[in-house]
């Protein structure tokens, strides 16, 4: 149908109403990226705290918000889950009888393994009209106030759809992330969390452990006030949100573990290699990574 030469059917955003519950980072970025695109009638938020809530409407993130997350699925087309990953089974279950059955429901969740056993046991099974997802952009920042609408923008966004999976729900949200800018990808469960335990989880707890370990020094203040940008760059990770992390790492922890006794073996290596002044060791190590590195946003 036409009206004044516009097509009624395409002036229809592509969803109707959004919920999102967790309005911090991604949250809060996704729901501006889908303003932003003009593909999002009502926004409706939930999370715990009320100060973040109304910073979310304050700032124009969502329309609306409820604190309760079985009122504030109520009419959604689709339900986007985006607290930290030890929140999401909770969260899962007391949705379970406020959804209807068209509702699309998908997480943002940076392991994949743990939230598709969440909703196994949950529901029984995986629900058709749930797409897990896991978008690879992020700050160190968290809360709606950091939330940006170009997070996502040429980043990738991961999706491990599952056999069960309607293709119409799974199409839906490779069409919402891909109205944010980002580049949508499907991926198996496992070899997400293979992938991510390495690329992402495992730098992380480097970071982490790096600091931790220089900050419990006795001339730590002496250390840190000489740290350089390389210091800087390198560490930046490690003032993530800690209990994001931990949750992450509970979550991931079979992939995480074998990414950790990988990288101490080479660690070891190295330490042989320094220790037994093997200098063409100690380079052969050295100019691998930096080839590996130079070459690795070419591709
Ligand atoms: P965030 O900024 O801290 O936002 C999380 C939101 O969830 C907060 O607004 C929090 O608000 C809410 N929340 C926490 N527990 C809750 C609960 N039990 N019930 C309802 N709401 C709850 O964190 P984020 O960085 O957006 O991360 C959210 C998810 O995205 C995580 O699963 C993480 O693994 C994933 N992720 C993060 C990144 C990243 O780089 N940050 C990247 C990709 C994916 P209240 O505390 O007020 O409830």
């Amino acid at each position: 149908m036409t009206c004044c030469g516009v097509d009624m059917a395409m002036a229809q955003p592509l969803i109707q109403r959004l919920c999102i519950i967790g309005v911090g980072l991604i949250g809060g970025s996704l729901a501006r990226a889908l303003r932003e695109a003009g593909e999002v009638g009502e926004v409706v938020g939930c999370g715990r705290g009320e100060d973040n809530l109304q910073a979310a409407v304050r700032l124009g993130v969502v329309d609306r918000y409820e604190t309760n997350p079985a009122c504030a699925v109520v009419g959604a087309d689709v339900v986007v889950v985006a607290v930290p990953l030890g929140a999401i089974g909770p969260v899962l279950r007391t949705l379970v009888p406020h959804l209807s059955p068209t509702t699309v429901i998908t997480d943002v969740g940076s392991a994949k393994g743990s939230v598709v056993a969440d909703v196994e046991r949950i529901y029984g099974m995986v629900p058709p009209n749930f797409v897990p997802g896991h978008p690879i952009a992020g700050t160190e920042q968290s809360g709606v106030e950091a939330s940006f609408a170009t997070l996502f923008r040429g980043r990738r966004v991961i999706l491990t759809p599952l056999a069960e999976t309607s293709a119409t729900a799974h199409e839906l949200i490779q069409r919402m992330w891909g109205l944010t800018g980002a580049e949508v990808i499907d991926m198996g469960v496992c070899h997400h969390d293979a992938v991510l335990a390495a690329t992402s989880h495992l730098p992380h707890m480097l970071a982490y452990t790096l600091v931790d370990t220089l900050a419990r020094l006795d001339d730590r203040a002496e250390i840190f006030r000489y740290a350089a940008g390389g210091f800087r760059d390198f560490t930046r990770i490690a003032s993530s949100d800690p209990q994001m992390w931990h949750d992450i790492c509970v979550a991931n922890r079979e992939q995480l573990l074998k990414m950790i006794a990988l990288f101490s073996t080479d660690l070891e290596r190295l330490a042989g290699a320094i220790r037994s002044e093997n200098h063409a060791e100690i380079l052969a190590i050295f100019q691998r990574a930096k080839r590996a590195r130079d070459n690795l946003y070419l591709e």
